[in-house]
């Protein structure tokens, strides 16, 4: 049995005051919720006062990125070991926007997975494929390349702290969300190559994710899907009680 897990990357948005006013009533809302770890991702400076806030909390903390080295001349990058210190349980890796703006590859997102793997953080690793992929009909083809690229000399006892996140790129921040069916269809793609270079066991023992304009009115049909393990949700994170509701649907 998978317990789900629920994430909020809050990308380049709060300021201090919102950051600490949100986790404070969201720690509060969730703090009865069963079997689901919920997690927020904030900007790398409000990381420190979040994870103070949400001290003896459910919520865990994550960051939205981070360098495969410890530390070294690597200026406006932030590493591993940073993230650690500042109290980060997860990070999220190869969000498409890293991909798309950064030029985060798949073999940079190997090296950090298994740095952050190394050093005891948990990465969720993002997968998807664009409009124009999807609608030439090789959505299989793309994730199959993100995982072999990504996922390449991982041992299966490293995967099964792995969690992974599918997020068709056409459906972030657009409010264009996947059908349960098509989520639940990629998402089985997805278990089954785990399961052809892992193993069965470590395959379903893997969470993942699905990602991509989440709210609380579709959360619910989205994570009862078989193979749908909880959600990586982007603006609708940034509201309290949305978020909250989005994790009660993981419930
Ligand atoms: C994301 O940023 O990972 C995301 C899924 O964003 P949104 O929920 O806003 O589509």
């Amino acid at each position: 049995m998978r317990a789900a897990v629920v994430a909020g990357n809050w990308k380049m948005y709060t300021n201090a005051a919102e950051a600490e006013a949100l986790v404070g009533v969201l720690a509060a809302l969730v703090s009865d919720v069963k079997n689901v770890e919920v997690a927020v991702c904030p900007p790398f400076p409000y990381l420190i006062p979040v994870a103070k806030t949400l001290q003896g909390t459910t919520v865990k903390v994550g960051g939205q990125n981070m360098h495969w080295e410890d530390e070294g001349a690597f200026t406006g990058e932030v590493s591993p070991k940073m993230l650690k210190d500042a109290g980060c349980h997860f990070v999220i890796l190869g969000h498409s926007e890293r991909r798309q703006y950064f030029g985060e590859t798949d073999e940079k997102i190997n090296k950090k997975i298994k740095k952050a793997l190394s050093i005891g953080l948990v990465p969720i690793v993002c997968v998807g494929e664009r409009l124009a992929e999807r609608e030439a009909g090789t959505t299989e083809k793309i994730i199959r390349t993100q995982l072999e690229g990504c996922f390449q000399t991982l041992t299966s006892e490293g995967m099964t702290k792995v969690i992974i996140a599918y997020e068709p790129v056409w459906a972030i921040g657009t409010g264009k969300t996947a059908t349960p069916e098509q989520a639940q269809e990629v998402h089985r793609f997805i278990r089954g190559w785990l399961s052809g270079a892992f193993g069965k066991e470590t395959a379903e023992s893997i969470r993942i994710q699905y990602g991509g304009s989440v709210k609380s009115d579709n959360a619910k049909a989205l994570m009862s899907q078989p193979d749908i393990d909880g959600a990586l949700v982007g603006g609708a994170s940034l509201k309290a009680e949305g978020f909250a509701a989005i994790v009660r649907a993981a419930e």
